[in-house]
């Protein structure tokens, strides 16, 4: 197989169609049609998604080949791409979105560069023109800022999932077991040579995303505990200056009061002191807590991914 299409899908029953549709077209001309599969993830969707490819598996039998791998409730679009991933036999294999934000051309593209540059290992696609609002595009700058300044890793913003990789990047990616996965991290923490191209995001077919800030806030989250450990370290340093401080500020009433002779009336001080320590102190463990849970859910060691069932087709059997 020369190719590999990972597609997510979570709620896409109008899209999915569409989506098989432009892969076809866009095969046509391409001597490596044959050599071509679509791996559906079908990630719990709560609408008729799974109907639909089921239905769709049984109608294109023989025009491209196609795996559905279905999954027993919605594990995520991360655990969806590890299976995705996992189920893809591609010497290339392709991330794309079943929504067709991301044209099936450029993927194709992706793969030319790929056959004409070899030595590039992945082509992934960034964003050159935000298509969002100006409060999201501020929180996902400052969102960079912060873990390209505390992760070893470099983060490259406005690049997506959507890639196309050769086969040894992606058995690297698949080396990685950790339950908690980030592929944005993933992907720059294995290395190799990746080939940044600019592509412009369409609009959505049908449906709606499922991102809202709120839970974007909470991956941006997950991503900085998965791929740096500089919070805690902070949160030493925290320590070591709230002390060092507390210390200068004890030699100077001590001063005050024998030297001058200075009374001491320090009620709302005392009490804007406590409250801003306790403060610190629950943030801290606040960190402590994240790092904590973490650790707590990867030691159950528990799947990325539950199967409900998977089709593939005849070669595969
Ligand atoms: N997706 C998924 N599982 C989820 C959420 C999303 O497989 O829990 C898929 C979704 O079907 C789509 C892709 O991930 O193919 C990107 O999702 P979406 O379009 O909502 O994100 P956006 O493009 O707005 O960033
Ligand atoms: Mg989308």
């Amino acid at each position: 197989m020369k190719l590999s299409l990972v597609i997510p899908c979570y709620n896409e029953e109008k899209n999915v169609r569409l989506m098989y549709d432009a892969i076809l077209a866009s095969l046509q001309e391409k001597e490596y049609k044959e050599q071509v599969e679509i791996v559906f993830v079908n990630d719990g969707s709560r609408d008729c998604t799974r109907q639909v490819l089921h239905e769709l598996h049984r109608e294109k039998q023989g025009e491209l080949h196609m795996k559905v791998i279905d999954f027993s409730r919605n594990f995520g679009k991360e655990s969806a791409i590890y299976a995705g991933l996992s189920h893809a036999t591609g010497d290339y294999i392709t991330i794309i979105d079943a929504d067709l934000q991301q044209r099936p051309e450029i993927a194709l593209e992706m793969v030319d560069i790929l056959d004409t540059h070899p030595e590039y290992d992945c082509v992934a696609a960034y964003q050159a023109e935000r298509k969002e609002g100006k409060v999201l595009t501020f929180f996902k700058d400052c969102f960079y800022k912060i873990i390209n300044k505390m992760a070893d890793i470099t983060f490259i913003q406005g690049a997506s999932d959507f890639r196309t990789m050769r086969r040894k990047m992606v058995d690297a990616v698949l080396s990685l077991p950790e339950y908690h996965r980030f592929s944005k991290g993933i992907f720059s923490w294995v290395g190799f040579e990746t080939y940044y191209m600019p592509y412009e995001v369409q609009e959505r077919a049908n449906g709606t995303t499922k991102w809202n800030f709120w839970k974007l806030f909470k991956y941006a989250i997950g991503g900085i505990v998965s791929f740096t450990t500089a919070p805690l370290h902070m949160a030493t340093i925290l320590g070591a200056i709230s002390s060092a401080l507390a210390a200068l500020y004890l030699i100077v009433v001590v001063i005050q009061k024998l030297f001058f002779g200075m009374g001491l009336p320090g009620y709302p001080t005392i009490v804007a002191l406590i409250l801003f320590m306790g403060g610190v102190q629950l943030m801290v463990l606040g960190v402590l807590g994240e790092y904590m849970a973490k650790v707590y859910v990867e030691g159950k060691n528990r799947p990325i991914y539950i199967a409900r069932d998977v089709l593939t087709y005849e070669e595969e059997k």
